[in-house]
């Protein structure tokens, strides 16, 4: 393994006979990843390690590279690589295309494929909890990776509505260019806004059926929202979604405040790893996996 990345017993070579796995990103000690595809593993019989690895910045090609070359079967890729992962993989999927990141490596016939699993992991999760985004009016906040990866998988959906808000509005704007003709496809309105303009009196950015929170800001227990634009955006109807997960964020309790039901991001994260998993193993174990299960598990 590279000497500059921090190998947490990922290295493929101390683990003879066994397919190899990890989640790569910095810091990554907090990952529930490992917890995770050691569940689906268990419950499909399946005979895999699958440990953290955590390149140092601005090295994680040198880490990749030598985790595959060691043997390594498929990689997670978590902040603040994915970028990297995407000029790192060979073969790039339609969608990590569209997302402009990957968060799934895997190797076949000595080749890196990329792949995107956020957004079709946020879809799922939202039909889990009984959210339709088809003919919804959405609210999502941020234009960050995160952002961009589920934009393409929540359009696909047909939402009537979808805006964008951000603290700056040059990257809105970019995704609502770089999205448009998707959004034509689906026949959703698609627009951006600054977070600030969420404070206007405009009728046409009140309420919101579906509001996400992809922005960074819970991780400083701050809401991109004030609290005067969380009483236009918020009615007891709306479904407020935080990415960021294991705590009741600001923007939660501006929610919850409100009256409206609200989720953080743990099922997100768990439906995104059973696509890598299905990816990774095959997609015939899909009926023996139960990602269901696995966050009640994490939740308890
Ligand atoms: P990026 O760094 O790419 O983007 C951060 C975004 O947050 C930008 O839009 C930025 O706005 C905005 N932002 C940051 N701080 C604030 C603040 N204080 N107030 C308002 N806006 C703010 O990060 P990612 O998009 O990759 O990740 C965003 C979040 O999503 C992270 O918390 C991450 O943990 C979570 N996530 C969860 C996943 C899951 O499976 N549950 C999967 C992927 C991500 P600006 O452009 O103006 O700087």
């Amino acid at each position: 393994m590279s000497l500059s990345s921090i190998d947490l017993h990922t290295d493929p070579a101390q683990f003879p006979g066994m397919d190899v796995y990890a989640v790569a990103g910095n810091p990554i000690s907090h990952s529930k990843s490992p917890a995770i595809h050691k569940r689906f593993s268990e419950q499909s019989n399946q005979s895999m390690h699958y440990g953290r690895l955590q390149p140092a910045l601005g090295e994680f090609a040198a880490t990749a590279k030598s985790f595959f070359v060691a043997g390594g079967k498929g990689m997670n890729v978590t902040i603040p690589f994915k970028l990297d992962a995407q000029e790192f993989a060979d073969v790039l999927t339609a969608r990590a295309q569209l997302a402009g990141a990957v968060n799934t490596l895997r190797i076949e016939n000595g080749k890196i494929f990329g792949d995107n699993t956020d957004g079709a992991g946020l879809v799922r999760d939202l039909s889990a909890q009984g959210i339709k985004i088809q003919g919804a009016r959405i609210l999502l906040l941020g234009a960050g990776g995160a952002a961009r990866g589920v934009l393409g998988p929540l359009l696909e959906q047909s939402p009537k509505e979808l805006i964008i808000a951000n603290r700056s509005s040059p990257k809105a704007d970019e995704l609502v260019q770089l999205f448009s003709e998707l959004a034509t496809t689906y026949q959703a309105v698609l627009a951006s806004v600054t977070l600030s303009d969420l404070e206007g009196s405009d009728k046409t950015l009140s309420p919101f059926d579906l509001i996400i929170n992809a922005t960074a800001a819970g991780l400083s227990n701050e809401s991109p929202v004030s609290d005067i634009a969380a009483s236009h955006i918020f009615i007891p109807q709306s479904f407020a979604y935080d990415m960021v997960y294991g705590k009741v964020t600001a923007f939660m309790q501006q929610a919850l405040h409100r009256g409206s039901r609200v989720s953080d991001g743990l099922g997100m994260l768990v439906e995104q790893a059973a696509d890598a998993f299905l990816i990774w193993r095959g997609a015939h174990l899909n009926k023996s996996i139960d990602p269901r299960a696995v966050l009640s598990e994490l939740r308890s």
